[in-house]
């Protein structure tokens, strides 16, 4: 499938905005329907402010068949639409269709069920991620805990497959959906999965979880929740550099300890946090540590003092063990602040998000640190290290000329440098429409085409969050070969660049 290239309509050109918005209006009343500038402004983007579109209406549905009959109105009008929980994407995933429609889910965050002997929680889209855990808590927990927790959505998790500082020992999201409720583009509601682990046929489930809102919208999920464990055991430990923090990491995963979580700051990063929560991390340190081991009390006791001693023997000149449960939170509370507190270091920042073997860790930060210098931009390191999952945030002022393209240009070749490693362009924030220019980098022609199929067999329209995640997004039913006008071209919807 390779030559001309289509665009599925990714404006909202062509579409009765107004007709539009009236039939919203009918299905979720006028105070739910937005259409004022001033309104459609605060969903102009997600986390990444980098990308920006005006949405032509935002409608805020209360229930699930509100859901379905909205999709169904922006398919009837041939309307281009984004579904978006928090709006904490940090991939432009939820940034809106210039002119088209927006269907934010912040109102549908009811749990419609706890089921502790199943292990299963089943609830609305909009329900923050914390909100499960603090439902089934303490006796259980729900692992994939991304550090934005307390506003992003469960809805937002799944399409993104999120991940989080515990997913290291407990995995990502896909590993936790079981069930599904989707409205599909063309306003069709299906049930995939359920509340067993596997059921027959197709795993649609794993299809749907990290398609990034390209697939339908979800409006019911089902995930799995663990039992706690007995005791958690949390200390953070202070190196002169990242890499000899490195090479601690790879000795605990050698040694067959399977920590809850490994996570890294280097100074920069240190220095924010510590701003913003006055955690008493040390500011002079090269890099900060943080090991979480959780499960039985005997063996976390052992093999807790066997880490203690690696990072000791590791290089580490102050390990601050945690002695209680607030001084776990705060620990966690410091680590988790890193993004936000980057504003006290730059007025502005790029967050990147690849991954790379953890084995050229050391290898890895050496190149962002060459290119940081090359580049003339601050960049703070903050990571799951466990997994390999680097966040470099590029620092830069916006109001300077040539620096936020300078900063764009760096982040690009972060990516170029993780790839290169046998690394990913993304690690848990998704592909959106920040990274769709690296999807080439990763994947063949074939392969995105089959991405293709399968996207085009859920939303043959192309109207569900268009523009993202396909590098060269095409046509449905577009096939090699001579060019053929597609019917949407023909009906003006969409145009071959
Ligand atoms: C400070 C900070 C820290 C973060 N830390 C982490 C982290 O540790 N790990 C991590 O993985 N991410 C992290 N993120 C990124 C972000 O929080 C996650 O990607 C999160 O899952 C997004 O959820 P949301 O509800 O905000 O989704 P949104 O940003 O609103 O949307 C994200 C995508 O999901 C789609 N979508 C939303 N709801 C639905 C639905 N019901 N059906 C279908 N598609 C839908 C949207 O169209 C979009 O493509 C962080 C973000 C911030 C700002």
């Amino acid at each position: 499938m390779d030559g001309g290239v289509a665009t599925a309509p990714a404006t909202g050109e062509g579409v009765d905005i107004d007709a539009l918005a009236a039939a919203l209006r009918s299905i979720c009343g006028p105070e739910h329907t937005l259409t004022h500038h001033d309104q459609l402004r605060t969903y102009e983007s997600d986390g990444l402010l980098q990308y920006a579109a005006m949405p032509g209406v935002v409608v805020l549905p209360s229930t699930g068949e509100e859901v379905r009959r909205c999709v169904e109105a922006c398919h009837r009008a041939g309307a281009p639409f984004v579904a978006r929980g928090a709006g904490s994407g940090l991939s432009g995933g939820a940034m809106p269709v210039e002119g088209g429609a927006l269907i934010a889910l912040s109102r549908l965050r009811r749990i419609l069920e706890v089921d502790l002997e199943n292990q299963r929680v089943v609830c609305e889209p909009g329900v923050t991620n914390i909100a499960i855990s603090e439902a089934v808590g303490p006796s259980h927990f729900y692992p994939p805990d991304p550090s934005s927790q307390i506003v992003c959505s469960i809805g937002g998790n799944v399409a993104e497959n999120s991940g989080g500082a515990h997913c290291f020992k407990y995995g990502f999201t896909t590993n936790y959906v079981t069930g599904l409720e989707v409205v599909l583009p063309d306003g069709q509601m299906i049930q995939l999965g359920g509340k067993s682990l596997d059921m027959p046929g197709l795993d649609l489930v794993g299809a749907f979880v990290g398609s990034e809102g390209t697939l339908g919208v979800a409006t019911k999920i089902t995930v799995k929740v663990v039992p706690s464990p007995e005791t958690t055991r949390t200390l953070v430990a202070f190196f002169d550099s990242t890499s000899e923090a490195g090479e601690v990491v790879s000795a605990v995963v050698s040694e067959g300890i399977v920590a809850g979580a490994m996570e890294m700051m280097d100074n920069l990063s240190i220095r924010a946090a510590e701003m913003a929560t006055g955690a008493g991390f040390p500011q002079d340190a090269g890099a900060a540590l943080v090991v979480e081991l959780d499960g039985s009390e005997t063996e976390c006791e052992a093999r807790f003092d066997e880490v203690v001693s690696m990072c000791e023997k590791g290089g580490a000149w102050k390990v601050r063990v945690a002695q209680d449960e607030v001084e776990r939170a705060l620990i966690w509370k410091t680590r988790k602040a890193a993004f936000a507190a980057m504003g006290r270091i730059a007025p502005n920042y790029y967050v990147q998000d690849s991954v790379i073997p953890r084995t050229r860790m050391a290898e890895v930060l050496r190149r962002i640190e060459e290119l940081a210098i090359e580049y003339d931009l601050k960049v703070a390191n903050v990571f799951h290290a466990g997994d390999g999952n680097l966040h470099p945030l590029v620092c830069y002022d916006g109001a300077v000329e040539g620096e936020p393209e300078r900063a764009e240009e760096l982040a690009g070749l972060i990516v170029k440098a993780c790839v290169d490693a046998g690394g990913s362009i993304t690690g848990e924030h998704g592909v959106g429409v920040d990274k769709k220019r690296y999807m080439p980098s990763m994947f063949g022609d074939d392969d995105l085409a089959t991405f293709q199929r399968l996207r085009c067999a859920f939303d043959p329209d192309g109207l569900a969050n268009p523009g993202k995640v396909m590098p060269t997004p095409r046509l449905c039913g577009e096939v090699p070969g001579p060019y053929r006008e597609h019917p949407l071209e023909a009906a003006g919807i969409a145009e071959r660049m």
